[in-house]
């Protein structure tokens, strides 16, 4: 077992002291198109990790939809406010396995809900947990914003703002950036190196919903949209390398 790094100093090649980190619920699914793939989980946790270890402070936010989405229930018939409350639910086994995943390689973490349920998660205080993440735990944020209607893009966008972060980091997946077109459809898209919130707006660019970019855009919070499944990516970023779109007002 390894020995907890409770308060790593922040290297001085860090290009950033306090983060958010938002993946989609889907990024723990691995290949199985549904659930929780534990493999996937420990792999994002030890990606983390290498940028805890930076001392940089990070929070995360994790989406629901490898479990539940209320948009999807609701237009199964499921009344929409509850079908949400369900997807919000779904973040919090997320927040569950991914505290688990960075626990056991030392890294302490606390799970935050913005829906009380003492026996799981801490509930949300918003300087109890800057205190956290002073004291260089990571702070995983559940439930979304608590809200139905939301998403977690918001909720990541919302907490970034709260907690004081530099920058919201995207890890995607199978994509290194933000394209003019779906890069997967169209050989000749092109990736933006940077692009403001008024040209995602402009050119309907699919990157997180309308609200979280307002929230980000009046902010004046960039948003980092870069490769999670390229092993050392979320580090590189932090020390300048690598490929990803940067996004700011
Ligand atoms: N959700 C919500 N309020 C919030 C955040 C999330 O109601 O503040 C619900 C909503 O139903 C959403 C689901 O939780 O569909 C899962 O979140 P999301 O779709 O953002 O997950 P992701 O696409 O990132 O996996």
């Amino acid at each position: 077992m390894p020995q907890p790094q409770e308060k790593p100093e922040l290297d001085p090649a860090a290009a950033y002291k306090r983060v958010m980190l938002k993946i989609s619920g889907e990024a723990l699914m691995g290949d199985q198109g549904f659930g929780l793939h534990p493999p996937t989980v420990q792999r994002i946790a030890r990606e983390v990790k290498t940028v805890h270890e930076m001392g940089v402070e990070i929070c995360m936010v994790i989406g629901g939809g490898n479990i539940f989405r209320g948009l999807s229930g609701s237009a199964q018939g499921m009344e929409r406010t509850t079908a949400d409350y369900m997807g919000m639910l779904a973040t919090v086994m997320n927040a569950l396995a991914m505290q688990s995943a960075l626990e056991g390689l030392g890294v302490f973490t606390r799970v935050i809900s913005a829906i009380r349920m003492d026996e799981v998660a801490e509930p949300y205080i918003r300087r109890r947990a800057v205190r956290h993440l002073e004291k260089k735990r990571v702070c995983i944020f559940a439930a979304g914003t608590g809200n139905p209607y939301f998403t977690t893009d918001t909720a990541a966008t919302l907490r970034a703002n709260e907690m004081a972060c530099e920058a919201i980091f995207m890890g995607k997946n199978g994509v290194d950036g933000i394209y003019d077109k779906d890069p997967k459809e169209h050989a000749d898209a092109v990736r933006y190196d940077e692009i403001s919130y008024d040209d995602v707006f402009a050119k309907r660019l699919k990157v997180m919903d309308a609200s979280a970019i307002a929230l980000a855009r009046d902010n004046n919070l960039p948003l980092i949209v870069f490769p999670l499944d390229e092993p050392g990516g979320f580090r590189g970023i932090l020390s300048g390398e690598g490929t990803y779109t940067k996004v700011q007002g």
